[in-house]
């Protein structure tokens, strides 16, 4: 771990701790930056120890480098990171494969970082959060893609729908202990994960077509639609898939 957040102390979150999985970069990375400005003390966990460097020198957060493929190294920081009041499940990848020729191995590595290492941090988090009676607060990053079928994304649409549906079981079991869970459902969003997926400006276009606001999400969206989910504002909100995909799953 490194020097602890310089603004920790005032805002929203103060007084809050989260850990952020995946925070080296996108998503995660901004909303590093959002809970951090609220005055939230972060604990960033990623893969890459050099992104979590320059995160650090950026908020003064503390970081934990892990592969979260690994469950053990994944129980082993989970609990290092202990005690946490706020928990965003954020790390995720993608591995592009027509249906037809999907590989058991990038099933299983799509399956073990996207829902496994989600349910573990969460499962440690949440049992450290109801030993010291603590009304935490839980949100998985998944995607629209927990509810329609993109092609070449066979394991990551299983990946996302499957955390769709462990986030209602943690929101329907926590909640006796005040503890709420929610997934955020974002489409297109301009981080490097995107670049991946939808560089190709031929695949690009017809997803924007689809969107009725017209754009891609940037990242610090929907890390603001997380803090809203961690944040007293949505207090009664627990079970829920929060899409926020510009009117996408309206369409
Ligand atoms: P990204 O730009 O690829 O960043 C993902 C972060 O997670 C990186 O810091 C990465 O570290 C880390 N990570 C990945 N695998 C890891 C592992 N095994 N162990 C530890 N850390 C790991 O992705 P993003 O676009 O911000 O995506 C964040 C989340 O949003 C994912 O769950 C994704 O499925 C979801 N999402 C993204 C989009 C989109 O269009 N971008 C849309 C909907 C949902 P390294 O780079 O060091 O591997």
């Amino acid at each position: 771990m490194t020097a602890s957040n310089t603004l920790a102390g005032h805002g929203e979150f103060a007084g809050k701790t989260v850990l952020i999985t995946g925070a080296g970069k996108g998503i995660g990375h901004a909303t590093a930056r959002v809970m951090a400005a609220r005055g939230a003390r972060v604990i960033a966990a990623s893969r890459t120890q050099r992104d979590l460097d320059m995160l650090a020198e950026e908020i003064g957060c503390e970081t934990l480098c892990v592969d979260l493929a690994d469950p053990h190294a994944t129980r082993k920081m989970a609990e290092a990171a202990q005690p946490v009041d706020l928990l965003v499940n954020n790390a995720g990848i993608v591995q592009l494969q027509p249906f037809l020729d999907t590989t058991v191995e990038a099933f299983d590595t799509t399956m073990a970082v996207n829902v496994r290492a989600a349910m573990i941090v969460a499962q440690v988090s949440a049992r450290s959060m109801i030993e010291r009676g603590v009304a935490g607060a839980i949100v998985n990053v998944s995607s629209i893609s927990a509810a329609i079928g993109l092609p070449l994304h066979a394991s990551y649409c299983a990946s996302k729908a499957a955390l769709d549906g462990l986030t209602r079981v943690m929101a329907v079991e926590l909640g006796a202990h005040g503890i709420r869970a929610n997934a955020v459902n974002p489409v297109v969003t301009l981080t490097p994960m995107a670049e991946k997926a939808w560089s190709d400006p031929s695949k690009a276009r017809p997803m924007l077509a689809r969107i009725p606001l017209n754009r891609f999400v940037q990242p610090e969206e929907v890390a603001r639609t997380i803090a809203y989910l961690l944040g007293a504002d949505s207090a009664m909100i627990t079970g829920a898939s929060l899409a926020v995909d510009g009117g996408f799953l309206a369409g």
